[in-house]
């Protein structure tokens, strides 16, 4: 009866600090509200392990989380580059092109949108203060589950079809962005400075990300429980 529900492989968090790794219940609250199973994954770069793990998924969420290491799209760290996740670069960067390869379902969560335009082969702004001053603010105060600044979606664009709106306003709270887009990525959204805040792989089932965290706004925000809704019915398949 288990196997009715989709079982989707849930990025972790880590805690550099602490040394610990950790979980934002929204994500996975999210997630079980759509009728899924979230299954958080460990925090490991090990391919034999991520391996078995996406083989017993149907589909993967990549969360928020630290800056991506710039060593990955080949530029050196700005001096204001934020903490990073080494281990988590490694797991991600393995597996979003397992997952495409397959066509599993996979959404990507604000770093989850960086580190999936990174995977293909795209550059991120570092630090969007000083490397994209005119960009409007980025990193809101809480609470979180509120919009503080407008995205315009692309109407032809799967996540047009979905909201069926052409403006959606959005939290905001991310030190980077897509600096060069990625060559295998579509956009879906774009800020009002122009940062793009939302992207999909065409040709794929389901490979979408959002600079946004739709995990914040989940209950009280219709566009954002359509999205986590949209995610698991492509992974039930
Ligand atoms: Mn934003």
């Amino acid at each position: 009866m288990f196997r009715e529900k989709p079982v989707i492989a849930v990025t972790p968090l880590w805690d550099v600090g602490r040394e610990s790794i950790w979980m934002l219940p929204a994500y996975v609250k999210a997630l079980e509200d759509q009728g899924a199973i979230p299954l958080i994954l460990p925090l490991t770069d090990d391919r034999d392990i991520l391996d078995w793990a996406l083989e017993g998924c149907d589909g993967l969420l990549l969360t928020g989380g630290q800056d991506v290491d710039p060593r990955h799209y080949g530029e050196e760290p700005h001096p204001k580059l934020g903490e990073l996740a080494p281990v988590r670069d490694g797991q991600e960067l393995y597996l979003i092109p397992r997952a495409l390869e397959q066509d599993l379902p996979l959404f990507g969560i604000c770093r989850g949108e960086q580190i999936l335009n990174v995977a293909l082969g795209g550059s991120l702004y570092q630090d969007l203060p000083s490397q994209l001053p005119q960009a409007l603010s980025h990193s809101m105060k809480p609470p979180y589950d509120r919009g503080v600044h407008r995205v315009s979606l692309v109407p032809e664009s799967p996540l047009g079809a979905l909201l069926e709106v052409e403006q959606l306003s959005v939290n905001s709270r991310h030190h980077q962005g897509i600096k060069a887009l990625a060559p295998g990525l579509e956009v879906m959204a774009v800020a009002e400075d122009g940062l793009v805040e939302a992207v999909r792989v065409p040709g794929k089932t389901f490979a979408w990300a959002v600079q946004w965290h739709p995990e914040h706004a989940y209950e009280a925000d219709g566009a954002s429980r359509a999205l986590f809704g949209a995610f698991v019915a492509a992974c039930r398949g």
